[in-house]
C-alpha cells in the first residue's frame, strides 16, 4: 500500500471527517502540484518556505499517491508510443470505440517502417478483419497493382487504413470512430515521416484534411498533411466498381511517385 493509502486508511479508522492535504509542491507546466504525502522525501525543486496551497479530500474519496510529480501527468501512451510496433500493441488492446466489441483482428497496418511512401485507406473490410492486415482483399490486390505499376512492391511502402477495427458489414466509419483512431493514425505518420502520403478515398481524404471536400474536388491537386505533401484518389474498391476511374487514378498516382522522386511538389 502507498504511503497516502496508509494515511488515508489511519485517518478513516481515527474517524476523521476530511483530510487537508498541505504537502510540498513541485512545478509543471506554471503550475504548482501536491507531489509528496507526510513522510515522503521531500520534493527537489521545493521552495524554501513556500505555501503549499491546501486541497480538501471529502472522506471515502480514494488518492493514489504518485511516485513522482510526473505521473500526476502520466503522458498520452499514443502520442508517446516510441515507435510502429509500440503502435500496433496499443492498437490491439484498444477499446476506445465500440469496434472494439466486434472485431476479430485490429489492423494497425503493415509495410516499410521507413517507406517515404505512405497509403492511407479507409477501414479494413472482412478479409483484413479475419487477418489483421490491412489491404489484402480484392481491393487490396487491386493496390497491389497500382503500386507495382509505379514501381513500388508492397514491402516497399507502409499501408494503413484511418480505422483500425472493422465497422460491422463494411458500413462507414462513425464520427466518433474516427476521432477516437485518429490519434493512431497521427503518431503512425509522425513516426513515418514520409516524403509523400496517398490517401485513398473520401473518408481517408477527408479526415487527413479535415474537409468534406468530394473526391473530384480533392483529386490532381498537392495538399498538405502537417507539412507532407498528400496526394487524394479513388479508393481501389471503388475502381473495382467503376473502371473509368482508373485512368485519373494513374494521373494521381503517377503524380505522387513524382513527389517521392523529388521531381514534384
Ligand atoms: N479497404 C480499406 O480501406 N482498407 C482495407 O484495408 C481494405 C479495404
Amino acid at each position: 500500500m502507498k504511503k497516502v493509502d496508509q494515511y488515508l486508511q489511519q485517518l478513516i479508522e481515527l474517524g476523521e471527517a476530511e483530510l487537508v492535504l498541505g504537502w510540498g509542491a513541485t512545478e509543471r507546466r506554471g503550475e504548482r502540484v501536491e507531489s509528496s504525502p507526510p513522510g515522503a522525501e521531500a520534493p527537489a525543486r521545493r521552495e524554501a518556505g513556500a505555501k503549499a496551497p491546501q486541497v480538501t479530500v471529502p472522506r471515502g474519496l480514494s488518492v493514489e499517491a504518485p511516485a513522482t510529480s510526473d505521473d500526476l501527468f502520466t503522458a498520452d501512451p499514443i502520442a508517446a508510443a516510441p515507435d510502429l510496433s509500440a503502435i500496433a500493441k496499443l492498437v490491439a488492446g484498444c477499446t476506445r470505440c465500440g469496434l472494439a466489441h466486434t472485431r476479430t483482428h485490429t489492423v494497425p497496418g503493415e509495410g516499410d517502417a521507413h517507406a517515404g511512401f505512405v497509403v492511407v485507406g479507409e477501414a479494413p473490410g472482412a478479409t483484413e478483419d479475419e487477418t489483421g492486415r490491412p489491404f489484402v482483399g480484392r481491393a487490396g490486390q487491386l493496390l497491389n497493382d497500382i503500386l507495382k505499376a509505379i514501381g513500388f512492391a508492397r514491402e516497399q511502402v507502409f499501408i494503413m487504413n484511418v480505422l483500425k477495427c472493422r465497422p460491422p458489414g463494411n458500413r462507414d466509419p462513425e464520427p466518433l470512430e474516427v476521432a477516437a483512431c485518429s490519434p493512431f493514425l497521427r503518431r503512425q505518420l509522425e513516426l513515418l515521416k514520409p516524403r509523400v502520403i496517398l490517401a485513398m478515398g473520401r473518408p481517408a481524404a477527408g479526415t487527413l484534411l479535415g474537409t468534406n471536400s468530394s473526391l473530384s474536388d480533392l483529386r490532381a491537386k498537392v495538399h498538405s498533411y502537417r507539412g507532407i505533401p498528400l496526394i487524394v484518389t479513388y479508393h481501389p474498391a471503388a475502381l473495382l466498381r467503376n473502371p473509368n476511374w482508373k485512368r485519373p487514378t494513374w494521373d494521381d498516382v503517377r503524380l505522387a511517385r513524382r513527389i517521392y522522386d523529388g521531381e514534384a511538389g
